[in-house]
């Protein structure tokens, strides 16, 4: 299965976490939605009364979402083999999705277990 942007990054898709790195932007198309019923529910409450709250409900739940498919990229990407967390530094800090990015399009297989099979 191929990513979201129809890129390839073989080793998140040979490890089945594909859906990790796509559930941002799944994300994002929800929160562009979102925030067209924002303004949308803005306009109509001028006609019914407490209409934002869809709106601005829509916007909390994409905001809820968002911390949601932070904590799966950053927490939940691991070598299914030894727990290795590739979206890491090496002093432990997130690294940018920009370098990630980059990483996992070249990244074939967990750095941590080519290792210790060369080791
Ligand atoms: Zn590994």
């Amino acid at each position: 299965m191929k990513a979201f942007n129809g890129k390839t990054y073989p080793w998140l898709e040979k490890t089945g976490q594909i859906w990790k790195y796509d559930l941002e932007g799944y994300i994002g198309i929800f929160g562009a939605i979102a925030l067209g019923l924002l303004i949308l529910s803005l306009v109509a409450s001028v006609f019914i009364s407490r209409a934002w709250i869809i709106g601005v409900s829509l916007m909390l739940l994409y905001l809820i979402f968002g911390f949601c498919s932070m904590f799966v990229f950053y927490y939940l990407i691991r070598c299914p083999v030894c727990g290795h967390n590739p979206t890491r530094t090496a002093n432990g800090k997130w690294a940018s999705s920009r370098y990630l990015e980059g990483k996992f399009r070249k990244m074939e297989s967990c750095p941590v277990c080519e290792k210790q099979r060369h080791g």
